[in-house]
């Protein structure tokens, strides 16, 4: 009930269950954002009698164009004085020969609705279909690495939908890449905060670390260690925000980096669950879903991956665990790690 009130704050739509003379087509697109509705109805209010009932469902159908139809009643209150079963043959034999339309019990062109409630009788010809899933803000916290690519939006789509609240961590190469990246992010973040209504994005200037590993680990290595400090750095953000887990647009075997070795060799540094809803997805599954939730468009913008610029020509693709824990530790990634964190900046969104 609260996301619903959220996504509709500034519609004016009077109390919640009136619909008249309210902007219908700007509420259904917003209902249709709102995780934890399967599907909604315009509906009708009909007088608490069935001649009442009779009427009001024949005002409906006549707004459609059919040839077979059946009412379906479910009488939630049973002080009602007709069982669902009675009011189906009045209401149904009052719209057929009205209309000439025949009953049809499979797959008729119009099914009207009606649903006596305690309060109310509601009267609908269509169900329209919402995402499904359960509320934002039902499920416990994750904290999501945003680039401002394809995959990583849709990730965090996919995981809110499950009732987890997001904060979004981007890791940009300021001033090596131009400031499209970021604000590419910032219009995702802008976009999928229309889910959960708030959200926080941080800010993490990467350049110092790059350059440490990029002038001190073999080339073939670098994607594996900026990963391993991202996920530290991504940790330190989930303790901050008591959050319990950490969501990647990773798919397995998209990219180099993405082998089964190079996700281990990543995930080792954290204790923290790293949810993948990708990872089984072919890209054009992904790149559907994509512009399906209007993401598509805001990451084909042009950018600079914080990567790419630091990327080397022959990734490791099966890498070691041994020879990656060597390496790093060779590093001085701690102290960096936390000047790092003292100059990320906080950007919250409000839907
Ligand atoms: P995406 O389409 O999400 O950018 P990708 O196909 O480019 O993913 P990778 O570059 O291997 O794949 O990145 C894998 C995941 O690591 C991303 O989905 C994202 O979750 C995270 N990630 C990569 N770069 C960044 C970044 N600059 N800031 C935050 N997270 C990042
Ligand atoms: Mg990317």
């Amino acid at each position: 009930m609260t996301n619903i009130t959220r996504a509709l704050k500034d519609v004016p739509c009077g109390k919640l269950e009136r619909l008249s003379e309210s902007p219908i087509d700007v509420i259904r697109e917003r209902l249709s954002t709102v995780f934890g509705i399967a599907n909604f109805s315009e509906a009708v209010v009909a007088k608490r009698n069935i001649e009442a009932i009779r009427e009001t469902t024949w005002a409906l159908a006549q707004k459609a164009d059919f040839e077979s139809f059946k009412i379906v009643t479910k009488r939630g209150d049973k002080t009602f004085p007709l069982n669902s079963d009675q009011i189906n043959r009045d209401v149904g034999k009052h719209i057929q020969t009205l209309s000439g339309a025949r009953v049809l019990m499979d797959n008729p062109d119009l099914i009207c609705f009606i649903e006596i409630a305690p309060q109310r009788i509601f009267i609908y010809a269509e169900k329209i279909p919402a995402p499904g899933g359960l509320p934002v803000g039902s499920n416990e916290r994750a904290v999501s690495l945003l680039s401002s690519g394809i995959d990583s939006p849709v990730a965090s789509y996919k995981i809110m939908k499950r009732g987890v609240k997001l904060t979004y961590v981007h890791f940009h190469s300021q001033p090596y890449t131009n400031r499209n990246s970021q604000r590419n992010t910032e219009d995702l973040v802008r976009l999928l905060t229309r889910h959960q209504y708030v959200s926080d994005l941080y800010l993490v200037p990467f350049v110092e670390i790059q350059r440490h590993i990029m002038t001190r680990a073999p080339a073939s290595y670098r994607v594996i260690l900026y990963r391993r400090a991202m996920l530290r750095i991504a940790e330190a953000i989930a303790q901050k925000v008591d959050a319990h887990a950490l969501v990647t647009g990773e798919n397995v075997g998209q990219v180099a980096s993405q082998t089964l070795s190079n996700m281990r060799a990543i995930e080792e540094v954290t204790p923290l669950p790293i949810l993948r809803p990708l990872s089984g997805d072919n890209k054009e599954e992904i790149i559907n879903e994509a512009r399906r939730i209007g993401t598509y468009q805001i990451s084909i913008e042009p950018y600079e991956d914080c990567c790419s610029v630091f990327v080397p020509k022959h990734p490791e693709t099966r890498a070691n665990l041994e020879k990656v824990r060597e390496i790093e530790s060779a590093l001085d990634l701690a102290p960096l790690i936390i000047q790092t964190l003292e100059q990320t900046k906080r950007k919250t969104f409000k839907f």
